[in-house]
C-alpha cells in the first residue's frame, strides 16, 4: 500500500503541530512547515510514502486543513 501526502503550503500558518506529531516528515522553516523530501506540483507539495505513519494524525491536527493523506489506488 502506498500513500500520497500533500500540503497546500500557502495556507500553512506555521503552528508547528505537524512537526511535533510527525517530525520525520515535517520541519518548520521560518513561518511555514515543509514536507521533507516532497516535490512541488502546482500549489501543492507532494510526497509518496509506503507507510503513512503519523501523517494522518498530523493532517487531523492541522488547524487550517492544508495537509491531506490519500491512499494510492
Ligand atoms: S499543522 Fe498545518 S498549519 Fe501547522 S505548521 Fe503544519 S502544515 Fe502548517
Amino acid at each position: 500500500m502506498a500513500f500520497r501526502i500533500t500540503q497546500k503550503q500557502a495556507d500553512c500558518i506555521g503552528c508547528g503541530a505537524c512537526a511535533a506529531i510527525a517530525p520525520s516528515d515535517w520541519v518548520l522553516k521560518g513561518d511555514k512547515a515543509e514536507l521533507v523530501g516532497s516535490k512541488q506540483e502546482g500549489e501543492l507539495f507532494v510526497k509518496e510514502v509506503e507507510v503513512a505513519g503519523s501523517n494522518q494524525d498530523a493532517a487531523n491536527a492541522c488547524p487550517v486543513g492544508c495537509i491531506k493523506v490519500e491512499e494510492k489506488k
